[in-house]
């Protein structure tokens, strides 16, 4: 049986980064940049004032009075070019006048009214000592123009697209958003707002599969749930090609019972490269293709299908929508008690307690792959690595944060 990293690698293999597309700003949050991104300009590009107050020439710092030339609010170009025992008011991110080196706050002046609408004194006095650059916000410091400020492969943060913004970016080079289809498959399902009638249960998979999806930055087209025959699973994936997305994801269906068709109806309509993983939850993954469209089958089980999400579903989608820093980030968690697992790579959810900056954890109960309570009570699944059959309490183990 293939190793969970063989399984992901093929899987990553078959799949490039999303074209290209320009967007509004406004619309690139949590979109992956195409391209390495240049400053245009530097930041800040003009010396300003971080403080409201008084610029001055620091060589006049022994003056202690100086007479006040101009009154320089914030977005104004100043006029005038300071010369000796000349100062002039200044506002937060107003431009500093010519002459001019530091900035001294009103707070350690003699001006007192600070209120909106008071004219600049005609003269001020400070007491404190003043160095060339004090308060100053110089030409540059933040970034040179040229610099790289965003690479290439970044999802692009809130901070990000303030950044760009600055940097006059209306529009912006990413990757376009892979597309998603999602479908359930079993006789045993129904829609959420149905009536459970005996033997029934709701559609839940669809849900958390989808959420995860659009969280991982996909457009998730929801195709409903296929019957447990052929020819219903079959109209439904051909629903699939004809919304031409980039991959199809199925729950259910996979494993070996008498009325699992995913598995048949991707071998004889396309190509199945797998269908088995050494892992608990999530044995049973298909991955092929459905009429040249790739497909990832997951197991039915709750559990399993959220597993199987994130450590298949989830590369696959960062990788197709262009992300280079998408690596999954995981940390190191202590036992709390003592775990057994069955040898195969284990995922089991537990909760994380820190501790002097030490995350232990405890398992969340039953980790039945049905029991979707223990996965919501959970803060990480721990990976408990192939081959292991017991973890004693104490010792240290991967763990995905969720
Ligand atoms: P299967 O893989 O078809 O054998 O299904 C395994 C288990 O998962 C069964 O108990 C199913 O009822 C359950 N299951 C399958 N699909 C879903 C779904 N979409 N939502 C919730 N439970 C499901
Ligand atoms: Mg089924």
């Amino acid at each position: 049986m293939l190793s969970v990293t063989e399984a992901r690698e093929r899987i990553l293999s078959c799949f490039q980064a999303a074209e290209e597309e320009t967007l509004p700003l406004n619309d690139c949050a949590n979109r992956v940049l195409a391209g390495d991104v240049p400053a245009p300009h530097d930041l800040p590009l003009f010396d300003n004032s971080s403080m409201d107050g008084f610029a001055v020439r620091s060589a006049d710092a022994s003056l202690i009075t100086l007479s006040v030339v101009a009154d320089i609010p914030a977005g104004s170009v100043p006029m005038v070019t300071l010369t000796r025992g000349q100062a002039a008011r200044i506002m937060t991110g107003a431009q500093l006048p010519n002459g001019a080196d530091a900035v001294i706050p009103v707070e350690d002046t003699d001006f007192n009214s600070r209120e909106a609408g008071t004219s600049a004194p005609k003269t001020v006095s400070f007491t404190k000592n003043i160095r060339s650059g004090d308060n100053v916000r110089a030409r540059g410091v933040d970034l040179h123009a040229g610099d790289v400020v965003l690479q290439k492969g970044r999802k692009l943060k809130p901070q990000d697209l303030g950044l760009l913004a600055m940097l006059g970016f209306a529009n912006v080079k990413v990757h376009k958003k892979p597309r998603v289809a999602l479908l359930s498959s079993g006789d045993e399902l129904v829609e959420v707002d149905a009536v459970l009638t005996a033997g029934k249960i709701h559609d839940s998979n669809s849900y958390a599969l989808a959420a995860l999806m659009q969280q991982a930055g996909a457009e998730v087209i929801r195709l409903g749930v296929a019957k447990d025959t052929r020819s219903s699973v079959e109209g439904l994936l051909q629903q699939a090609v004809a919304q031409n997305v980039d991959l199809i994801v199925t729950s259910a269906g996979v494993s070996v019972g008498a009325f699992d068709f995913i598995k048949e109806v991707i071998e004889s309509n396309g190509r199945l490269d797998f269908w088995r993983v050494n892992m608990r939850p999530g044995k049973p993954v298909v991955f092929g293709e459905y009429n040249a469209t790739p497909f990832i089958g997951l197991p039915g089980n709750p559990v399993s299908a959220f597993v199987g999400l994130e450590v298949f579903v989830r590369p696959t989608l960062e990788k197709l929508s262009g992300q280079l820093d998408g690596n999954r980030r995981t940390v190191n968690v202590r036992c709390d008690e003592e775990i057994e697992s069955d040898g195969r790579e284990s995922y089991l959810r537990a909760r994380i307690r820190d501790e002097n900056g030490v995350h232990f954890a405890t398992l969340t109960g039953p980790q039945g792959s049905g029991n979707l309570l223990s996965l919501v009570q959970a803060d990480a699944l721990l990976i408990i690595p192939a081959g292991v059959k017991c973890v004693p309490v104490g010792q240290d183990v991967e763990a995905i944060l969720l």
